[in-house]
């Protein structure tokens, strides 16, 4: 329910130059192909409020997500509520979307790499247009203990690159440069 993580936009070591190294020293979990479908919302702009409702096709599996306002003093921590759609609902879910006053706002592609390493989820991700990130999400933990993993993570693995707090969402509708 409550989501805590932290992202990175990667410098060194390259994403394919990572992803060996974790596949030697975690657990290797799924990869997926994701289309993240953004919606606004016609009676309060989410980008004020800072919250989300997407639409995500993973793989050939799709799911509806709301997500709160972001909370706490490191990386980003927020409520965050998924349910799963079958692939014959999604129409009807689009429709009643547009009925209530959602629109579709932005579209974010991405592949994606998951490994878990304790209560650590480390997804490796190449975002179309905006390039590789790496995103660690803790499951049950504290602020406290995900600003501690990460760190020791980012020593362990020898990372180089920028923690940010802005979404991939907000960093393309910025024109962000992947040159950076
Ligand atoms: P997840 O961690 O759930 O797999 P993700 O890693 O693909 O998601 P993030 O960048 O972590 O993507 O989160 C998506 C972000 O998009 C949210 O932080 C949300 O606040 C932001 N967002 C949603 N709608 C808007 C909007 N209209 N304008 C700007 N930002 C938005
Ligand atoms: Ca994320
Ligand atoms: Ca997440």
């Amino acid at each position: 329910m409550i989501e805590r993580e932290v992202k990175l936009k990667l410098k060194s070591p390259s994403l394919e130059e990572l992803e060996k190294l974790l596949e030697r020293r975690s657990v290797k979990l799924d990869e997926e192909v994701q289309e993240d479908i953004y919606f606004n919302y016609k009676y309060r702009d989410f980008k004020d409020s800072d919250e989300a409702v997407r639409l995500r096709k993973s793989n050939n599996e799709y799911e509806l997500t709301y997500k709160g306002p972001k909370t706490g003093n490191y990386g980003k921590s927020r409520e965050e509520i998924t349910v799963r759609i079958s692939e014959k609902d999604v129409q009807n879910i689009n429709i009643i979307m547009e009925r209530i006053g959602l629109y579709k706002a932005f579209t974010v592609k991405k592949t994606r790499k998951n490994f878990k390493i304790d209560s650590y989820i480390i997804s490796l991700d190449r975002v179309e247009g905006l390039g590789d990130f790496v995103e660690v999400e803790g499951q049950d933990v504290t602020e406290s203990q995900l600003k501690d993993f990460f760190q020791k993570f980012i020593d362990d693995f020898q990372i180089k690159g920028e923690v940010t707090n802005i979404s991939y969402l907000e960093l393309l509708l910025r024109g962000y440069d992947k040159s950076k």
